[in-house]
């Protein structure tokens, strides 16, 4: 399949970031707006398949849809049960409790991941308050007037980061960021393919979803959107994460309420943005790691091979006299002679 590339792949650096100052703002209109949004689909003549239908009481006259095998068609009673089974097997694969980083990016679907490398390079912390990290992310400019994604990552360990005495401030966050996480983003993705997953997973930051993706996700595939993506990578790998997650744990260690919720300048956002890492999979990790041992035995070999080439060979016993009787400053008649009495 040939590559599509996004819009924003060609953006300068910063240009979709804007201000940094009032981004908390708009986060929060932004996740307001799809709150009542969804009050508004629950009036009525609804539309949403509530766990109550799936236990058993929906109504088939309500001729709700959904696409599970393909098509766009009415759902059954035998959809139902394949609902059921979908959220038992989502279950299992998630633990409850979190997920962590680094599970958001094995488990997500390849179209997700090629999306994340490809559309949303950059990434910066925006701010950090009550245990939970905002984060920026730049948009792929396919929806007219979004330039850039606003995710929040909840570190539920955050209490346990502060008051682990054992370790260093540093040491708590370089933890911390390894833990499990609750996570939320204002995309339409994430809205209508995984905050439900999110939601019975039990790594759901934000508002609940409890309507069945009968449409958009019947089959509960994948986990995260291309900017959770991003954002998993750079909690994992940014130095700049670290940093803020450092200063807020020595804040709450030295009770200093000044410092305990942290706003990001635009200097130093804009500074984060350039640098934005390769995403990883476990999988990448463990092929990187073999080709590099290989790369690495194949390098030691060749330095082998090279030493026993540059050795001199064995000097041979008569090679030995010469070098003995030059060394003694021996005439070629004197080794002449001792050559002829000694039999060499
Ligand atoms: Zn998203």
């Amino acid at each position: 399949m040939a590559a599509v590339k996004g819009k924003g792949s060609n953006q300068p650096a910063s240009s979709w970031l804007g201000k940094i100052r009032g981004s908390a703002t708009e986060a929060r209109e932004r996740f307001l707006a799809d709150g009542q949004q969804r009050a508004k689909a629950n009036e009525g003549a609804s539309v949403i398949l509530d766990p109550r239908d799936l236990s058993g009481e929906y109504d088939a006259g309500r001729l709700l849809y959904t696409t599970l095998g393909g098509e766009l068609r009415p759902i059954t009673a035998d959809d139902l049960a394949a609902f059921r089974q979908n959220i038992k097997t989502a279950g299992s694969r998630f633990k409850g409790g979190g997920i962590k980083a680094r599970q958001v990016l094995d488990l997500s679907l390849p179209i997700d991941l090629k999306r994340a490398r490809e559309q949303i390079k950059y990434a910066t912390p925006a701010g950090f308050s009550k245990g939970t990290l905002r984060l920026i992310t730049n948009a792929s400019g396919e929806t007219p007037g979004i330039t850039r994604h606003h995710l929040m990552v909840r570190f539920p360990l955050f209490d346990v980061a502060v008051n682990d005495a054992s370790k260093t401030t540093k040491q708590a966050a370089a933890w911390l960021v390894k833990q499990p996480l609750h996570y939320d983003c204002d995309c339409g993705r994430h809205r209508f393919w995984y905050r439900y997953i999110a939601t019975i997973g039990g790594f759901n930051a934000g508002r609940p979803e409890t309507g069945y993706p009968k449409i958009r996700n019947p089959g509960l595939h994948g986990v995260g959107c291309k900017h959770a993506l991003r954002a998993m990578s750079e909690v994992e790998s940014s130095a700049s994460i670290k940093n803020v997650l450092e200063r807020a744990i020595t804040a709450a260690r030295n009770k200093d309420v000044k410092r305990k919720d942290i706003q990001i300048r635009q200097d130093e956002a804009e500074a984060n943005i350039k640098r934005a890492g390769k995403i990883k999979t476990s999988e990448d990790r463990k092929s990187e790691n073999t080709k590099r041992r290989e790369r690495d035995a194949a390098r030691r070999a060749a330095k082998q091979a090279e030493k026993q080439a540059v050795q001199p060979a064995a000097a041979t016993p008569a090679q030995n006299f010469e070098a003995l009787a030059a060394s003694m400053g021996l005439t070629s008649a004197q080794i002449a002679a001792l050559r002829a009495a000694g039999g060499i």
